[in-house]
């Protein structure tokens, strides 16, 4: 995988954010793969209003953002309700997160989310832009990629270093079971995740999953009872292969 992005290719375009749409996705059509099943992606010949680009094998929908800064907790992206509606449709695209060095004009990290692990819950919406401003009225969002669980974030080129296919694929495979959750339930289950890896160990405890109740309510205000749906959420879980019950109030990660 070669990482020197190709400058020239943004020549005879005015906007530095412009050129930089260009040759990053220029790039990514000459280098990324398909995480699902490693075939080559590319870019759809007209501007779609959904996805930059598409796998020819399995035909999974990917959109780039890339970004000259290293890639942070919350992504700005475009109008919210647009995303809103593109996470809830049915063929929403995998995300592809770029961070490219400005100046030795080099992609530094690659990471990839797939579809099924974005859910309305990790979209902020911002203040409407004021009367003032250009657009006046309009309410862009911010991806808060920091709540997606790290299993969800799969990262493809490290600090300049590609990881093997290979590793990526089966990584993003080990993840194919939230795809079974609508995007209604996926919330839920996505936060337990994040809770369960917030640990940062491979036992853990039902108290000290407990001890995430007041976060949970929080963004669960309409819950009564959630410590009755941590319990049910660990269930699912441990279904999907995810967790292990080992003994009364004893779990462990598996993946
Ligand atoms: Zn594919």
């Amino acid at each position: 995988m070669d990482l020197h992005l190709d400058s020239h290719l943004g020549d005879g375009y005015k906007s530095n954010s412009q050129k930089m749409r260009v040759i990053t996705e220029a790039w990514a059509g000459d280098n990324v793969f398909c995480p699902y099943c490693g075939s080559s992606v590319s870019h759809f010949e007209n501007n779609r209003p959904v996805a930059d680009f598409y796998c020819h094998e399995c035909a999974e929908e990917y959109e780039l953002k890339s970004l000259g800064r290293v890639i942070g907790d919350k992504i700005n992206d475009g109008a919210y309700e647009t995303l809103i509606k593109r996470i809830k449709s049915s063929n929403n695209p995998n995300f592809l997160f770029l961070h490219y060095d400005k100046d030795s004009l080099k992609v530094k990290d690659l990471i990839v989310v797939p579809k099924y692990f974005f859910s309305p819950s990790i979209v902020e919406k911002r203040n409407p832009l004021s009367q003032e401003a250009r657009r006046a009225g309009y309410v862009g969002c911010l991806i808060l990629l920091g709540q997606i669980p790290s299993d969800g974030r799969i990262e493809v080129i490290r600090d300049g270093i590609p990881y093997p296919k290979r590793d990526v694929i089966e990584k993003l495979y080990r993840t194919k079971f939230v795809r079974d959750f609508d995007v209604e339930s996926r919330g839920w289950v996505l936060d337990i995740m994040n809770c369960i890896n917030r640990l940062e160990k491979k036992r853990f405890t039902l108290s000290e999953i407990y001890g995430f109740e007041s976060f949970l309510a929080d963004k669960h205000p309409t819950n009564n009872n959630i410590r009755a749906k941590i319990r049910q959420q660990l269930q699912v879980l441990r279904d999907k292969g995810f967790i292990a019950f080992e003994q009364r109030g004893i779990y462990k990660k598996l993946m």
